[in-house]
């Protein structure tokens, strides 16, 4: 019979894999957690109509890449990313009425249909922060650190932070208007999308991927426009003062006037981290401010930033990680007195196993280095003096020990 397979796009997270993500996991628990962000879980889909308000119609997310089903006469969407999901709670639950700031965060599966590629999946997790309550730029300075220190806590090394200002919707228009003006000459040598970017939101033109286009865009004339500076002075003093605690605060980081992010709600300041080692899918993380969203999805005026990063490309910068699940590894030949002391020390929060079909002690302690961090030793001599021999598999270190101090030893 013909073996069913995986989806193109998804992939199975194997046992082999599960040290990296329990990883990423408890690092976002402990780091966020120190910031006080407390995890929130929403549902893995919901109203269509949440992600067209909530992410915006004129985005490739909603357009092209949403996995929308109908049942009982309703559109419902897989959520392609999380934060009109935690916007709609957010509101829902009153949340507005805690003492700001509000700071949640998650992990969990995305869904987009996007052409699956090296770091690019259909199904794929992130995990992300939204703080709510505080338009001042310590505010985002501070969801910058929770981003920057996560990917520290991980070990990461050599990341790129970018930073940039979209400005608020009334110095934004304005720049939309000149941009199209130097632009529109090149209209018809612009890709498909970018020519209907160009009528719905051209800030997104510059997020193009296509080279073509981004050859055009680096014209003189439109790269003079682009390189500018077109925001308020209420926006240049934002990010002015932003700057100044990520300097303050050791956050090395570059402006790029070309980061848009893909998202139609981001107002001010967004951000990407990235990865050279990463090839052409480079952004681990992607964030910003999204003072509107809250109202625009039904709630009290709120303002909030936050970020999302995808842990399949995490994953990937993180490499293998050290696989092996067992504290300890029994090796005896009496497997009876084996399982009581696998009992004894499991119920003592010790990870461990036995063999259970009693091979050669060699064979056993082969195994055991494979998996485990010790080799507790029970053989007839030691079970004669009440005793096991502990080694530890990682540097050889051998030694007799007393059965009523296994405990104290292994922890
Ligand atoms: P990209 O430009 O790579 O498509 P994006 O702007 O669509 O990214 P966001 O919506 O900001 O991405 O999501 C935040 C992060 O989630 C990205 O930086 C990336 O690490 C990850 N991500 C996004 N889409 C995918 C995908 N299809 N597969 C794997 N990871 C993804
Ligand atoms: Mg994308």
């Amino acid at each position: 019979m013909a073996i069913i397979k995986v989806q193109k796009g998804t992939k199975d997270i194997l046992p082999v894999e599960m040290p990296l993500w329990y990883l990423m996991e408890d690092a976002a628990r402990k780091i966020f957690g120190a910031y006080g962000a407390q995890e929130i879980r929403t549902p893995i889909f919901e109203a269509t109509e949440l992600f067209a308000r909530g992410v915006g119609d004129t985005t490739d997310i909603v357009n092209k890449e949403m996995y929308t089903f109908e049942k009982s006469e309703r559109s419902l969407t897989l959520r392609p990313e999380n934060t009109a999901g935690v916007v709609r709670a957010f509101i829902e639950n009153g949340m507005h009425r805690l003492s700001a700031p509000v700071k949640l965060w998650y992990k969990g599966p995305m869904f987009r249909y996007e052409r699956p590629q090296a770091g690019r999946q259909r199904q794929f997790h992130q995990v992300g922060v939204e703080v709510f309550g505080i338009k001042q730029p310590s505010a985002d300075a501070e969801v910058m650190l929770m981003a920057v220190n996560y990917l520290k806590a991980l070990g990461l090394r050599d990341l790129i932070v970018e930073i940039n200002t979209l400005g608020c919707p009334k110095c934004r228009e304005e720049y939309k208007l000149k941009l199209k003006e130097v632009i529109k000459p090149y209209l018809s040598y612009l890709c498909e999308d970018c020519q209907t970017r160009f009528e719905k939101n051209p800030l997104r033109l510059l997020d193009c991927k296509v080279h073509e286009c981004q050859e055009i865009y680096s014209k003189p004339a439109i790269k003079e426009i682009i390189q500018g500076d077109f925001v308020c002075d209420e926006c240049a003093k934002h990010f002015e003062d932003l700057k100044e605690y990520l300097d303050a605060l050791g956050i090395k980081y570059q402006r790029n006037k070309l980061l848009v992010r893909g998202l139609d709600y981001y107002n001010r300041t967004v951000f990407e981290v990235k990865s050279n080692n990463l090839g052409s899918q480079n952004a681990v993380c992607g964030g910003g401010r999204y003072d509107s969203l809250v109202k625009n999805l039904g709630g009290e005026d709120t303002p909030a930033i936050g970020f999302a990063m995808g842990m399949e490309r995490l994953a990937s910068l993180l490499g293998e990680q050290n696989a092996k699940i067992l504290d300890a590894y029994i090796v005896s030949n009496n497997q009876l007195e084996a399982i009581k002391l696998a009992e004894y020390l499991r119920n003592k929060d010790i990870a461990c196993e036995f063999d259970l079909t009693n091979k050669k002690f060699v064979k056993q302690l082969e195994k055991a280095s494979k998996i485990a961090k010790f080799a507790v030793i029970l053989g007839e001599d030691e079970m004669k003096a009440n005793k096991v021999s502990i080694k530890n598999l990682e540097t050889g270190e051998q030694n007799s020990v007393d059965r009523t101090v296994i405990l104290d030893y292994l922890k």
